[in-house]
């Protein structure tokens, strides 16, 4: 079962979107449409526009809306990680979970210009090939790197600092993997980290947020948002703004 955090006054939300949910699965089930990742993946290079990332964007939101729930980060949280992007120069970004590539294409449109470059870290090899798809579709391959595997394997050969992280895979993965990225020194002095889902896997991530938010040289805000494609179910993005701190305790 996802670990999604059920209140009292979110519980109908959530039971209207899991009927809805289910009732979109039985219709893909019995009109044979496939996995939703390709599905969608297919949907994209039929309709939108050969390197428009922003018309791959739309494109994955049509989707998502008329067919099948994605977990992208979407539009609102998705105005919160490219708010985080803003800055000089060119900007080395890091993203752990590709899913199908919405927030790489998101990402890479607004360093491209830049010269900047995303490296994105994806457990499911079939994820993966999606994402690449969609990435290339938009455009983005020569500075979108999508690699297969788990942060924790891939984590350790990664080379250089990362001025954003936007964290959004499995959610017992947020801590240790952001302590990995700390005492690997692969963040740069003021990295962004953005941390999506925070609403509705708060209990999940009640450690992680707790960290972000107490110590000493992470600076923390919390964005209330929606869940990606809701209009009522409540969620949120933490950003963290990274300084080395004097000392790094090891963990
Ligand atoms: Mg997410």
């Amino acid at each position: 079962m996802i670990p999604i955090t059920i209140h009292r006054r979110n519980a109908l939300q959530w039971l209207q979107f899991g009927l809805m949910e289910l009732f979109r699965v039985l219709r893909a089930f019995f009109s044979g449409a496939g996995s939703r990742e390709l599905s969608v993946t297919r949907y994209v290079e039929a309709n939108a526009t050969v390197g428009d990332p922003e018309s791959v964007i739309e494109t994955m939101d049509e989707y998502a809306l008329k067919h099948r729930f994605l977990m992208n980060v979407g539009e609102e949280k998705g105005e919160v990680l490219v708010n985080a992007l803003q800055g000089e120069g060119p900007t080395r970004c890091l993203e752990l979970g590709a899913y199908c590539g919405y927030s790489a294409v998101l990402i890479g449109k607004e360093i491209a210009l830049k010269g900047g470059s995303l490296t994105s870290l994806e457990l499911s090899p079939k994820n993966a090939e999606m994402a690449r798809r969609v990435v290339d579709h938009a455009g983005l391959t020569p500075c979108v790197d999508i690699r297969v595997g788990s942060a924790k394997e891939q984590i350790p050969m990664l080379e250089g600092t990362f001025d954003v992280v936007f964290i959004d895979h499995w959610k017992d993965d947020y801590l240790p993997d952001l302590r990995r990225l700390e005492t690997l020194g692969l963040l740069s002095p003021g990295a962004r980290i953005v941390a999506d889902n925070v609403g509705i896997f708060e209990n999940t991530l009640s450690e992680y947020l707790e960290y972000v938010r107490t110590a000493e040289h992470m600076e923390s805000t919390h964005y209330a948002t929606r869940m990606e494609y809701s209009d009522s179910i409540e969620d949120g993005v933490e950003v963290s703004i990274w300084s080395p701190p004097a000392r790094l305790e090891l963990t």
